[in-house]
């Protein structure tokens, strides 16, 4: 069986610790960067070619600017990502909107950005209209292809998923967007998620290959991009392999070699939107053991939870966990770990074979760089925690802090007596006179 690293030593980490208040998410930078390029240097085939970065994985502004310095767009699909993208000075082509349900004010503000908008739905074209009145030179279109061989878990069947349109939706609304003044199209579709396999993004882009030379073929249109999307998996257990995303893009190189230059459709740009590949190794979460407990089952409880971490409760995924300091001593001990909240799914590991722990050891919780915070919440009264950033010479930054009770009582400030801050361990705030 493999084994998964930390990417700090465990006194480096009691270092950190010892600075900010556990439990903490730590990213590591020089991991991020490594793989960014990775990825660039994959797809260098493609003139083209540009990774638009899935906000929703790592919503943190710190982060995105290292992603934006190697020159990546981003990916956002909602109001306050595209707030993010505006604050952070990105504009036009550099943003992919890729939402669906979308609402007519979102697609105003993507319009306002100047971003390349992916329509999920022939619908959308009205909505579009009714929102912005008129339509760009290039607009994208999501595929649902209905089946599809790579079908997983997080994701299931296409045809069971509410994203994009029937490929018959795609030829008209191409039509349609074509008497509107649409001159250029891009097709994408997200059909996986977390495939760890170099087949996924090739088979999909010999579907995407296909319907891009039925537009061309059948109507005539100007295909520009073929966007691949995200779904690109990470080795979250220590028995998997990595992707090697070399070969995932020599694949993708080889499709398009047999499927696009023959039809002359050699000048179309490979776009992708990758978030858990790009940061998801790069981040833990950082937690410490409070208490043990003995029932029926050896429970050690940590002083984070399912708010910090949802996925293994919303999915049951795995997250593989390190004790730190004991990194050698044998895995004989089988435990739940658990956090506070009141709820038994509240659990980071199910039955782990640990080595035996006790209160005030360091728990590092692996591959959480994706989808992690973000995806957190405020179930129970329990507050999101800090985000710290490991930089490449060492030092670590807090690029987030961790919210107080004044936050978690911000909203309530339309009710007389709760219009001021709350802090910790006061006592009651003011009461409303009843
Ligand atoms: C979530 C999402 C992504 C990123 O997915 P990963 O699994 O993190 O790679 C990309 N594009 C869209 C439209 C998404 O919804």
């Amino acid at each position: 069986m493999g084994r998964k690293t930390p990417f700090v030593t465990a006194s480096q980490l009691e270092d950190i610790a010892s600075r900010f208040p556990t439990p903490f998410y730590l990213y590591d930078e020089k991991g991020i960067r490594k793989t960014a390029q990775s990825v660039l240097d994959a797809f260098s085939w493609n003139p083209g070619f540009r990774e638009y970065f899935a906000v929703k994985a790592c919503p943190n502004p710190a982060i995105i600017q290292i992603l934006l310095d190697m020159g990546f767009g981003l990916d956002v699909s909602s109001e306050c990502e595209l707030i993010m993208a505006e604050r952070m000075g990105v504009s036009g082509e550099r943003i992919m909107f890729s939402s669906n349900d979308t609402p007519l004010e979102e697609f105003a503000h993507a319009a306002r950005l100047g971003a390349t908008v992916n329509l999920d739905d022939i619908t959308h074209i009205d909505s579009y209209q009714e929102a912005v009145g008129s339509f760009p030179e290039v607009m994208s279109m999501r595929l649902n292809p209905g089946e599809f061989p790579f079908a997983n878990g997080i994701f299931g069947k296409p045809a069971e998923a509410k994203f994009g349109m029937t490929m018959d939706q795609m030829l008209e609304a191409t039509r349609r967007l074509m008497s509107l003044g649409v001159k250029r199209f891009g097709i994408h579709a997200l059909l996986a998620s977390n495939t760890v396999t170099d087949d996924y993004y090739p088979t999909l882009a010999r579907t995407l290959f296909a319907a891009a030379r039925r537009l061309n073929d059948e109507l005539g249109a100007k295909v520009a991009f073929v966007n691949l999307s995200g779904g690109v998996g990470i080795d979250y257990r220590p028995e998997e392999r990595p992707n090697d995303i070399f070969k995932i893009a020599e694949g993708v190189r080889r499709a398009y070699e047999e499927e696009l230059v023959p039809a002359g459709m050699g000048d179309v740009a490979i776009f992708t939107e990758m978030g858990r590949f790009i940061t998801g190794p790069y981040g833990a979460l950082v937690t410490r053991v409070i208490h043990e407990k003995h029932i029926y089952h050896d429970y050690l409880g940590v002083d984070a939870c399912a708010a910090d971490l949802m996925r293994p409760m919303l999915y049951g995924a795995y997250h593989h966990i390190t004790v730190m300091g004991r990194e050698d001593e044998p895995c004989d001990h089988t435990y739940d770990v658990t956090g506070a909240l009141c709820e038994n799914s509240d659990r980071l590991a199910n039955d782990r074979a640990l080595p035996e722990c006790h209160p005030g050891d360091l728990l590092y919780v692996h591959d959480v760089g994706a989808h992690g915070h973000c995806m957190g919440y405020n179930y129970n009264g329990r507050l999101r925690h800090a985000e710290l950033l490991l930089e490449p010479d060492g030092d670590v930054r807090l690029i987030r802090r961790a919210e107080t009770p004044s936050d978690y009582f911000a909203t309530l400030d339309v009710l007389e007596g709760w219009d001021v801050p709350v802090e910790a361990g006061a006592s009651k705030p003011k009461t409303a006179r009843p």
